[in-house]
């Protein structure tokens, strides 16, 4: 069976979803096909993952100020992960039902189903019944997100990724993490709160590779303050189970744990889609090929989200389906990567936009450093540590800024004030032209503007 539709999205998560919104606005018959309504969102990750990590937020200042504070009988405090999980359930469901609601408000029609292009312009849908129908279209998002990659490190029954991770039902009393990236020190610092023994290990010489080596030593020293033990240069070949633990083999040595896992990245989740069928063509990573405007080797297919490893966060999702989306309705704009900020919801927050300071030398840019170290202003309620650090890149000669990099509390809010004031090229004699939030950002920009 044929059908024929203008605009067609295939995954529908977050990037999915809102390009389905945008199209839709316009007045355009748009068509979304997902394995699962909302995506990774809605299933194993953001959501249940935001629930846990509140509850070990929750549950570690409970923990302090019990401690500290509190006088009297209260020992034996556990949490009860079965009434979380069925907090997480809950609340994939909710979110579940508020994206089958939008998309119906925007008269988005949504098929539950598996897509792979049948030709350039042609995709078939593979619905719960195994029937197979193929659609004509005019333009094509991939939204497919990614996916963890099976890993040959380990040959054991249970799945060690992050899905494990969330449906876990009990605390283990030691956990090695293998990947110190965002998400592996995200988990690293969950179990801290509950007060797991925690090693994290990373093939790097650093945590947070991705971040400079200034906030990334900073980092490490935190984390180390924090009890966590942080193992570098170890790349761990194999993982073995023996009697109730796990050890996880490198040549630089082994690590012994309860319970262990991995996270070592994820990848695009494009081996479904028969990319070749339509002409999109892959480098030599095996990634979609697309320029800067998001569109495919196949002009009328265009990418967003995680599929496209620009970034794999949320406000990558929302942004990038806005600029395709735009794009596939005639508009011709490309995506600003100087503007988008990368936040770790981990004890410390670690924040960044921008460019770093490496980058800034290698396009050969007269450039400045500023670093800022703030005390611990917020006593006992700044759980991550003693300090806040920055460091900001900017130009010497107008006196812009063209990065920032921060770990601490309030970190995130800083980036994302940065992210306006990088866009908006305001420099830094316009710094005090704004009133901050008192002590943290307000005692941060005059810093910055009395010493630039
Ligand atoms: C543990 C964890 C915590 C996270 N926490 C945060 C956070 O705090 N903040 C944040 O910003 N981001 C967070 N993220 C990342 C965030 O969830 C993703 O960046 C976001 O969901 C990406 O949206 P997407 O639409 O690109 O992909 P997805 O949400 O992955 O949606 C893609 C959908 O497409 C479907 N699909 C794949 N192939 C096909 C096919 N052939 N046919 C039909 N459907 C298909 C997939 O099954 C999936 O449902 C977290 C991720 C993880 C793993």
């Amino acid at each position: 069976m044929s059908k024929s539709v203008d605009y067609i999205i295939i995954g529908a998560g977050p990037a999915g979803a809102c390009a389905a919104n945008i199209i839709s606005k316009s007045g355009k018959k748009v068509i979304i096909v997902g394995k699962v309504l909302g995506g990774s969102h809605c299933s194993i990750n953001s959501t249940s993952s935001e629930v846990l990590v509140n509850f070990s937020k929750s549950f570690e200042k409970f923990r302090m100020v019990k401690d500290s504070y509190i006088s009297g009988d209260i020992e034996n405090v556990a949490l009860d992960f079965k009434k979380i999980k069925k907090l997480v359930d809950s609340n994939g469901n909710k979110s579940k039902k508020s994206f089958l609601e939008n998309m119906e408000d925007c008269q988005v029609e949504f098929i539950e189903g598996s897509a792979c292009f049948s030709g350039s312009n042609m995709v078939d849908i593979t619905t719960g019944e195994n029937q197979v129908v193929t659609y004509k279209f005019k333009k094509c998002l991939i939204a497919t997100g990614a996916v963890a990659p099976k890993s040959s490190l380990y040959n054991t029954k249970k799945n060690l990724d992050v899905a494990a991770f969330i449906n876990m039902e009990e605390l283990p009393e030691s956990v090695a993490i293998i990947g110190g990236g965002a998400l592996g020190v995200e988990v690293a610092s969950f179990f801290t709160r509950f007060g797991s023994k925690v090693t994290i290990v990373e093939k790097n010489d650093r945590l947070l590779p991705i971040f400079d080596p200034y906030i990334s030593k900073k980092y490490e020293d935190t984390l180390k303050k924090r009890g966590v033990t942080v193992v570098t240069n170890h790349d761990i070949t194999k993982i073995e189970r023996v009697g109730q633990k796990y050890i996880a083999l490198s040549d630089a040595g082994s690590i012994e744990s309860e319970e262990i896992f991995l996270c070592t990245g994820i990848v695009a989740a494009i081996s479904e889609l028969m990319l070749e069928s339509a002409g999109i063509n892959t480098d030599e990573k095996g990634r979609i090929i697309f320029g800067n405007n998001l569109q495919t080797d196949n002009k009328n297919v265009y990418v967003a989200g995680d599929v496209s490893h620009i970034m794999m966060n949320s406000s990558w999702a929302y942004y990038s389906a806005m600029v395709a989306a735009k794009n596939m309705l005639g508009a011709d704009i490309e995506y600003t990567s100087e503007i988008l900020p990368v936040y770790i919801d981990s004890d410390p927050e670690v924040a960044m936009v921008g460019l770093s300071e490496e980058q800034a030398k290698e396009r050969g840019l007269e450039y400045g450093v500023f670093k800022y170290v703030f005390g611990n202003i917020y006593g006992f309620a700044n759980l991550s540590g003693a300090q806040t650090v920055i460091k900001t890149v900017y130009e010497k000669n107008t006196k812009t800024f063209l990065g920032i990099q921060a770990m601490g509390r309030g970190a995130n809010d800083l980036i994302a004030i940065f992210a306006i004031i990088i866009k908006l090229k305001l420099n830094v004699e316009q710094i005090p032209d704004f009133v901050y939030i008192d002590p943290v950002f307000n005692e941060f920009f005059n810093e910055v503007a009395e010493k630039l």
